[in-house]
């Protein structure tokens, strides 16, 4: 972090100011100028709240050189990280493919899909017990009876189980009953969620919120680690931009560009993404072909009566083409399913 005093600051100012900034356990170089005074501070700028530098009235400009995320940062950890879910991963030389319905709906709906998302390959069983929908009168899910239901099916078929979290105070059963804990990109920046996520050591599967930058995507990854949990899978699941053609628009440079700035997996799904089933495969083709750690699918076996995106939906006949092109995909990229 670089900090500029204006010119005429007293020097007992700048002095208490390299004091303050010193007793945070940062260096301080000075650069004296014939106008200016240029301060660079060395070491973990990363706790510097930079408003409240601004604001200091002998500061005339503060600007950070290090990103403010530490632990989700490559530049601390140039190793890619995977993370490890009972015998499979995400961030090894493996894709992981969660599939499955939006919603649980029934015992018999769940134990179906797993059973024919786990014949086409799939590596995760997913779907959602508590639903966040945007309308308060949509189906909000079967809640906990759900959770009981993917329970059933992971025994049924071995797949591990993905489902979405919506409060702090589901955390607890959650750490004991789903492998991944999914948190939704509308609670991306729910900051309390985050700090109890981070408290257990399960697999969080973190997806983007909305309108997320990237940067404010990694600052959550940072919430959850910075309290002691490392083990987040990140999911692009498409950002809110003026083309309305689509759900969201699915912003695949976010691949390369986490993979540059990030050590974490990430994974992608097409299915919140676009909205619409027939995208679904060719973007979760260019998903993998992008370098992307994993997918997300949503599949149905009956997507026209489905409780929820349905119109996203594809059916295990069209799951299993699109894993036999995904095989051939991942292979062209060093990768496998
Ligand atoms: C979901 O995966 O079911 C979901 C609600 O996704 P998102 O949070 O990305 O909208
Ligand atoms: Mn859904």
């Amino acid at each position: 972090m670089v900090i500029v005093i204006k010119p005429h600051a007293s020097k007992q100012r700048i002095e208490e100011l390299i004091y303050d900034i010193e007793n945070n356990g940062i260096a301080v170089e000075r650069v004296v100028g014939s106008d200016y005074t240029i301060l660079g501070l060395v070491g973990d700028t990363s706790k510097i709240d930079i408003d409240r530098m601004r604001v200091n009235e002998i500061v005339h400009k503060v600007m950070r050189i290090q990103e403010p995320f530490k632990r989700a940062n490559r530049l601390f950890h140039p190793k890619s990280s995977s993370i490890k879910v009972g015998d499979r991963e995400f961030g090894g030389g493996k894709i992981g493919v969660i599939a499955g319905p939006c919603s649980v709906e029934s015992e018999e709906q769940i134990v179906t899909i797993a059973k024919k998302v786990k014949e086409a390959g799939a590596s995760f069983l997913r779907g959602g017990a508590f639903k966040p929908r945007t309308s308060p009168y949509s189906f909000q899910g079967l809640g906990y009876e759900g959770l009981e239901m993917l329970k059933i099916a992971k025994q049924e078929t071995g797949l591990p189980i993905v489902s979405e979290i919506l409060s702090e105070n589901m955390v607890e059963r959650f750490a004991r009953d789903v492998d991944v804990i999914q948190v939704g990109a509308r609670n991306m920046q729910n900051f309390m969620l985050l700090k109890e996520l981070g408290k257990t050591r399960k697999p969080i599967l973190l997806k983007r919120g909305l309108s997320a930058t990237i940067e404010e995507w990694l600052m959550s990854a940072e919430y959850i680690m910075s309290e002691g949990n490392n083990n987040i899978i990140l999911c692009e699941r498409g950002i809110r931009t003026f083309e309305k053609y689509t759900r969201n628009t699915l912003d695949i440079s976010a691949v390369p560009a986490i993979k540059r700035m990030s050590h974490l997996p990430i994974i992608v799904d097409p299915s919140h993404a676009t909205g619409m089933g027939w995208m679904v495969m060719p973007m979760a083709r260019a998903a993998v072909a992008s370098g992307a750690d994993g997918i997300m699918i949503e599949v149905h076996n009956d997507p026209e009566h489905a409780l929820s995106d349905g119109n996203q939906s594809i059916t295990p006949i069209e799951f299993n083409e699109l894993m036999n092109s995904l095989r051939i995909i991942s292979g062209a990229v060093g990768r496998s399913i």
